[in-house]
């Protein structure tokens, strides 16, 4: 294990010096137990990826069990299954629109109290896997990008693969304002990430694992370095380096990263793993692949940090599925009807009115619960702190005024799709304007009629030269000998229905 002096950074964004202060982290994210959350019913949408919609494979009135598929890929769509959290039985299959914009078709599954698992649900007693397996698994056990990004990740595998990519990076660098959820998993399940990043370095074919963290995360990089002193007999042939980066927001966007680490600007379209040799994982994403394969379960819940303004918060481990209004109710003092309510973190989440019927998925890592204050807005007073924060160099003061004049092909001109939709602009505007909702709306739909982070259909199955998922292919060929319409059920030996 190495361990680096240099602390790596981008120029812009913003480590912020006022109620939001990262400093103020500290307690937050040691203090706070991680609580488990029982709904009494979960909603599943179909399309809980950056990727094609999904396929029911129950019926109104089927009784599932945790781990039990209920959405499957159509025979070579770019999609990830989708497993049930909780038993019981499914009361209903109809469309939901989430707060993304997106609709889908959506089960409904009203829980039996059992908690009973899916007999497929078994530990794996060799977890000393090939890289194959690993990306069976992974693929099988339906996970994707968990920061946000909802790549299903063995499309990311299949890319790096296929680029030759020389190191893995595991993302431990959480940096919106009070979002604690992959700290948490990193100072409770240390060693499933170790462990997990081997495995998913031997199914990348590399060698050398850089975490990257902040050098502010203490009690995490102990964890960690525990871990790795615990587990070094295992992973022996791989490097395991610590690259320290600056807790600055957002620092974890891929962007960044090939900015502070490789000093590589990427253009639209472009990729680390083309760029710089390096693929990207969420730490959470690779605690949910050693899950999968140690304990053979699938990604059926995730951690979520509840907040408010002001950082009172607590970070709960919920069926994916669970209604944003049930998650709410697990926390003493958040079910206010007269606040506001944030389906995200506090800077890039979409706020919503209908907290009964919206479930959190694979990629909200948290939701927020905020004052419902006036905004007094102002004038802008050209004080430039919008440009300096912007972490794409944009000059978002001129986009604004731009865009609400109606001068869209002039926007176009100064860049307005290179947006990340970061929310740092807004953030740090000292007039109120909203910046962040005017042009991340218009560079979504120039980019995709869709919002951030999903895509249109023809991005969505060809993300940065992500390949279409090359095992379902050979799978479909099989499948489709025998019956065009048929699915294999993931976890339940190849079952086809
Ligand atoms: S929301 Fe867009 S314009 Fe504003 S800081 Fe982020 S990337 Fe820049
Ligand atoms: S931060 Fe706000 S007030 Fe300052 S230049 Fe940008 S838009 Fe204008």
């Amino acid at each position: 294990m190495q361990i680096g002096e240099h602390v790596y950074s981008f120029h812009n964004g913003f480590k912020s010096d006022n109620a939001l202060d990262f400093s103020k982290r500290s307690s937050f994210d040691c203090d706070v137990m991680l609580e488990r959350v029982y709904p009494t019913r979960i909603i599943l949408p179909m399309l809980q990826h950056c990727g094609e919609e999904c396929v029911p494979t129950v019926r109104v009135g089927s009784h599932v069990t945790i781990g039990q598929c209920i959405g499957a890929p159509s025979p070579g769509s770019f999609a990830v299954p989708i497993h049930s959290g909780i038993s019981g039985n499914v009361t209903a299959i109809k469309p939901i629109t989430l707060p993304t914009g997106n609709t889908c078709q959506a089960v409904y599954i009203e829980s039996d109290r059992k908690r009973t698992y899916h007999s497929s649900i078994r530990p794996r007693n060799d977890v000393n896997v090939s890289a194959a397996q690993v990306m069976g698994i992974v693929r099988d056990s339906g996970v994707v990008g968990m920061g946000g990004e909802g790549i299903p990740t063995i499309a990311k595998i299949n890319r790096a693969r296929k680029l030759k990519v020389k190191q893995l990076l595991v993302n431990c660098l959480q940096s919106e304002p009070f979002a604690a959820c992959d700290y948490l998993r990193i100072g409770e399940y240390a060693d499933y990430i170790i462990m997990g990043a081997v495995a998913m370095a031997g199914a990348c074919g590399v060698k050398v694992i850089n975490i990257l963290i902040s050098k502010e995360h203490k009690y995490e990089i102990t964890a960690l370095k525990s871990a790795m002193e615990r587990s070094c007999t295992e992973y022996s042939g791989y490097a395991f380096n610590f690259k320290f980066m600056k807790q600055r927001y957002p620092q974890g966007y891929y962007r960044m990263v090939s900015k502070a680490l490789y000093g590589v600007e990427l253009k639209e379209n472009e990729t680390l793993e083309e760029k710089c040799k390096a693929v990207l994982f969420n730490c959470s994403t690779i605690y949910s692949c050693w899950e999968a394969i140690k304990d053979g379960i699938p990604l059926v819940s995730r951690v979520i940090s509840i907040s408010t303004e002001n950082g009172i918060s607590h970070n709960v481990l919920a069926p994916i599925g669970t209604p944003v209004s049930e998650l709410l109710d697990s926390v003493n003092g958040m079910t206010n009807t007269s606040k506001r309510i944030i389906w995200g973190n506090h800077l890039t989440g979409i706020e919503i009115n209908n907290p009964n019927d919206t479930p959190i998925i694979k990629t909200t890592s948290g939701v927020c619960v905020v004052n419902r204050s006036e905004i007094s807005v102002a004038p802008c007073s050209g004080c430039g702190k919008c440009v300096d924060a912007c972490p794409m160099d944009l000059e978002p003061v001129i986009l604004h005024s731009l865009l609400i004049s109606g001068k869209q092909d002039k926007a176009d001109e100064f860049f307005a799709r290179r947006c990340i939709s970061c929310g740092a602009c807004s953030y740090v505007c000292p007039s109120g304007l909203d910046l962040t909702g005017v042009i991340a709306a218009y560079s979504s739909s120039r980019r995709s009629q869709v919002r951030y982070p999903y895509s249109s259909v023809n991005d969505r199955i060809n993300i940065g030269g992500a390949s279409l998922l090359e095992a379902y292919t050979e799978q479909e060929q099989v499948q489709q000998v025998k019956d065009t319409n048929a699915f294999t059920l993931p976890f339940e030996g190849g079952k086809i229905v």
